[in-house]
């Protein structure tokens, strides 16, 4: 590897400029349900049924707790897009900490011989645990 810092600058600068670009996002994962009513003779319990939907849910995980959300039909474009900004995110703050990681490497090289995977000794982990 012979990259150098300016050039690792660079490219960080590139990943915050993408991401000072990116519109509104949510995170969340789209799913699509078909449903049976109360209705005795209606047609979702013909032969063969034909049920109601699709229905467009979005289910989420903020904060350790999930949700779900009904997203309507005419929504479903820009939830879409909001999806996908927020995808975008993730791989652009992704290549933000690699790129930093590497340059934090090449400006205190130092660093190297401290062992970042070193392990604390035993006696403090056990203690840590309570
Ligand atoms: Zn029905």
């Amino acid at each position: 590897m012979n990259r150098r810092p300016s050039s690792l600058e660079a490219r960080i600068e590139t990943v915050k400029q993408a991401i000072i670009r990116l519109g509104d996002l949510r995170p969340g994962k789209l799913s699509q349900q078909y449903n049976v009513c109360g209705k005795a003779d209606c047609r979702c319990k013909a032969d063969p049924p034909q049920k109601h939907g699709p229905y467009y849910q979005l289910s989420f995980t903020r904060s350790g707790k999930s949700s779900t959300q009904f997203v309507r039909q005419e929504d479903l474009a820009v939830v879409r897009q909001q999806l996908k900004n927020y995808q975008r995110l993730r791989e652009l703050i992704d290549r933000w900490i690699t790129l930093g990681m590497e340059l934090s490497r090449l400006k205190l090289p130092s660093a190297r011989l401290g062992g970042v995977s070193r392990k604390p000794p035993r006696a403090q982990r056990v203690a840590k645990r309570r």
